[in-house]
């Protein structure tokens, strides 16, 4: 990287804003998805949309690509520079600009993290409501680039459905705004197509988040089953029975014993699976469900079905939830978190697939995920440094995906496609449909330096990163 364009840089946000020195880059090399690695020759750090607008502005004068960043708890590798020297972090535009209760929306710069925004309004009686399981880290930009979602996507929707509108710096420095306060806006819906973009239509500097009233009360239940099978019969089952529970997640029986090893909540290890399933709403209308959902996990032959007694208790059963990925830690000295999604119904069935793919691959594979939803995380456990097994890892995970996609699913329920799943693309969209994806992204990235080679893979183009050495050619 030529110097004097780092002193530039250091001029626009100050040197302390800047990150060029190897040993500090290095934790900058890849994000939750660990598998392929890749380091920026420079970091830049800005406080506010006028100094991205002027770091982004030299760039497209230099004509240098570059890739924004959150806080780099992707599972995707959608930060990964890849032929992009200059990452752009937002980890210091992190102030919440604006509340406004009455009319229900905050104005966050991108780089607020997720839970902040619920924290900030909680006293108030609001939240904000996606929760991915990373919500005391990730952004509120990193969720607006993979349009997260979360336990309580269920119920709520994911983050496309909270997001009113929000401030981009386009790749050549302009700063334009799309969507508004308003429910709806005329035109094209600009807002709905950069939500879930992965950072490759500009850099989102802040964005108008819609605020949702605090449920009344809640009816919180961890069922406890023998078998993973009977688990996802039940939710099949609630499901075809009408009911839309504000959660339900799954946990097997690897993922029970390392979550009862770091957090003691009282898991029972011995079980096969367990499911989390809350309902939320007006107190009165929650006892008839209750019943019912109690009805149709013991019908599902589950062992025992526990209540929460209290807010106390409720919160213990999430922080467990929500650190499941921390405790994986225990199991093994590396993972990697796959994310596809099958219709609900078909849930049993990707199971069953991803144990015989563990077989096959004489892998360990643990279960986490959001069962309501079919959004699917097999939790592949490895050594990297054992490079059999690393590479038996990437193909049980395609694998997983592919029979997803067979199942009439997709290849990403949340986490994206970044650098990970570019290859499996052609499964579910013809070269036309990728050509004409490309001619989108061209509207708002024309020369594709905004973090360039995601998510299209290009015709007769390979992409390769470090480690393993993987090529993707369509
Ligand atoms: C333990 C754990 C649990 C998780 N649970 C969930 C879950 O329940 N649901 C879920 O959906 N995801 C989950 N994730 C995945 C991840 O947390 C989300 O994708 C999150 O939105 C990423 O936010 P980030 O700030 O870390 O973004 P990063 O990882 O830094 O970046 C992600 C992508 O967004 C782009 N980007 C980041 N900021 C901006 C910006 N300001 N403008 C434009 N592009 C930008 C990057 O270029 C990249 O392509 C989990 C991850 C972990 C590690």
């Amino acid at each position: 990287m030529d110097s004097t364009l780092i002193s530039r840089f250091a001029d626009i946000v100050g040197p302390e804003n800047v990150v060029s020195h190897k040993t500090n880059l290095s934790v900058y090399d890849c994000d939750g998805y660990t598998l392929e690695k890749s380091l920026p020759e420079v970091v830049v750090l800005p406080h506010s949309t006028e100094q991205v607008a002027a770091i982004v502005k030299l760039l497209h004068k230099e004509k240098v690509s570059f890739v924004p960043r959150g806080a780099g708890t992707g599972l995707s590798g959608g930060c990964l520079p890849i032929d992009a020297p200059v990452m752009i972090g937002t980890s210091r535009m992190n102030k919440i600009l604006h509340i406004d209760v009455r009319n229900r929306y905050v104005v966050a710069q991108a780089g607020v993290v997720n839970l902040w925004v619920s924290n900030a309004v909680k006293n108030a009686g609001f939240q904000y409501a996606p929760d991915p399981s990373s919500q005391q880290a990730c952004t509120i930009g990193g969720n607006v680039a993979e349009n997260s979602g979360g336990p309580h996507t269920l119920k709520y929707g994911v983050t496309t459905n909270h997001v009113l509108g929000m401030e981009l710096v386009l790749p050549d420095g302009e700063i334009v705004t799309i969507g508004g306060m308003a429910e709806d806006m005329p035109g094209y819906d600009l807002r709905g197509i950069t939500i879930g973009a992965e950072g490759t239509f500009g850099i989102v500097t802040q964005a108008t988040l819609r605020l949702t009233r605090q449920p009344q009360s809640y009816r919180t239940f961890l069922a406890v089953y023998e078998s993973v099978h009977d688990s996802t019969q039940t939710v099949s089952d609630i499901i075809a029975a009408g009911i839309v529970p504000a959660a339900i997640e799954m946990m097997d029986n690897l993922i029970i014993q390392a979550v009862e090893e770091a957090f003691h909540f009282g898991f029972p290890t011995d079980a096969g699976a367990v499911l989390i399933i809350e309902l939320d709403g007006l107190a009165a209308g929650l006892d008839p469900q209750t019943t019912r959902i109690m009805e149709l996990c013991k019908r599902n032959r589950a062992r025992e079905v526990r209540v929460a007694r209290d807010e106390a208790e409720r919160t213990a059963l999430w922080k467990s939830r929500k650190r499941a990925f921390g405790a994986v830690g225990r199991l093994a000295p590396n993972y990697c978190t796959q994310d596809g999604v099958v219709p609900r119904t078909k849930v049993p069935d990707i199971l069953r697939t991803i144990t015989s793919v563990a077989e096959k691959y004489q892998l360990r594979i643990a279960n986490v995920f959001h069962a309501g939803d079919g959004n699917i995380h097999p939790i592949l456990l490895y050594d990297e440094r054992n490079a059999d097994e690393t590479e038996r890892v990437v193909k049980a995970g395609q694998e997983i995906l592919k029979a997803c996609v067979d199942l009439g699913g997709s290849l990403t329920g949340e986490h994206g496609i970044g650098i990970e799943k570019m290859g499996q693309m052609p499964l579910i969209f013809s070269p036309e449909d990728l050509l004409l994806m490309s001619r989108i992204r061209s509207v708002f990235n024309p020369d594709s330096r905004c973090n360039p080679n995601k998510i299209i893979p290009m015709p007769h183009g390979c992409i390769d990163v470090r480690m393993p050495r993987r090529q993707v050619p369509l």
